[in-house]
């Protein structure tokens, strides 16, 4: 296949098409393991920096041994090299528990492939979003840390199983509220909310992901004038919001245009300034390129 490809952590690259993982793998077997999707654009990976720290965090959480930055580098830039294409590579980094139970022997490499045409497409024409409960009280996080709440894990059935559930009903993607109808993240996406010159996400305490993308927006947008915040969100902001949108690597800024099955304000314009704010950020190959020694 020559739309795929594997990098292992010595930096080796591998067949993306040959099997790689034991059967035995606890990775496999019980989702037990991390995981990370960056994405490359321009043979450059985007907030690798950010991306590895959230790796390092996840793998902690599940009482991994803690990965290695400067391996998962080299293995992200074989992988990059083996590319070795300017379009789109969709860059998962797994790291899991692999075959002993005290994590000495993980199983980690990088596989990647194109951004999916559906995720390219609805970037642009944005998305029909179902609110979905998550059933899980947020006030749980601090106290239940087993919950693996805000932890990048392997053990995504349920994210992909709201994916799939909303696009039964028509949807596109979907946000996970909690009880008292906080709303938290989109399965695979972090939600941003722009009101009056600020943009807003879910506070990181709630047991959401910080997503790396998100941040690199706040940070291009708070030096374009924006006011930016983490603060509850209730399905009532998104109602009146100037524009709602989910972002992740794979989604960049999407634009959400119908919550529930009810039309949103129309945020195209506004789509488009906060894409442009984000992408003038890789414009600057200073800022995100992974062989710069302070990234
Ligand atoms: N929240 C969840 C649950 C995710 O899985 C992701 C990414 O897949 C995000 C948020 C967004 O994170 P990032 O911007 O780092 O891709």
């Amino acid at each position: 296949m020559t739309d795929r490809v594997l990098a292992l952590l010595d930096g080796t690259l591998a067949d993306p098409a040959a099997p790689l993982v034991r059967a035995g793998d606890l990775g496999l077997m019980r989702g037990d393991g991390v995981f990370e999707t960056v994405l490359v654009e321009d043979a450059a990976p985007r907030e690798l920096t950010a991306h590895l720290a959230r790796l390092v965090r996840s793998a902690g959480a599940l009482g991994l041994p803690a990965p290695h930055p400067a391996a998962w580098r080299r293995c992200v830039a074989a992988a990059v090299a083996g590319w070795g294409r300017p379009d789109e590579l969709s860059l998962t980094l797994v790291h899991a528990r692999g075959t002993a139970p005290d994590g000495s022997a993980p199983t980690s490499f990088a596989f990647g492939m194109p951004v999916s045409p559906k995720r390219r497409r609805l970037r642009g024409t944005g998305v029909a979003v179902l609110s979905l409960a998550r059933g899980v009280d947020p006030d749980l996080v601090g106290r239940a840390p087993w919950l693996l709440h805000g932890v990048k894990s392997l053990s995504y059935a349920v994210n992909m199983a709201a994916t799939r559930y909303a696009e039964s009903q028509g949807a596109d993607d979907a946000v996970f509220t909690a009880p008292d109808g906080t709303v938290l993240e989109g399965p695979t996406s972090t939600v941003v909310v722009a009101h009056d010159g600020v943009l807003s996400t879910t506070p990181p305490d709630l047991g959401v992901l910080p997503g790396t993308t998100q941040a690199a927006l706040f940070e291009a947008a708070e030096a374009a004038g924006w006011r930016v915040a983490a603060r509850r969100l209730a399905l009532a902001d998104l109602w009146s919001a100037d524009g709602v949108f989910l972002t992740s690597a794979g989604h960049k800024v999407t634009r959400v245009r119908s919550l529930d099955g009810t039309p949103l304000r129309d945020s195209s314009a506004l789509a488009a300034e906060l894409s442009g704010l984000l992408e003038a950020r890789y414009a600057n190959r200073a800022v995100h390129s992974w062989n710069e020694a302070t990234t």
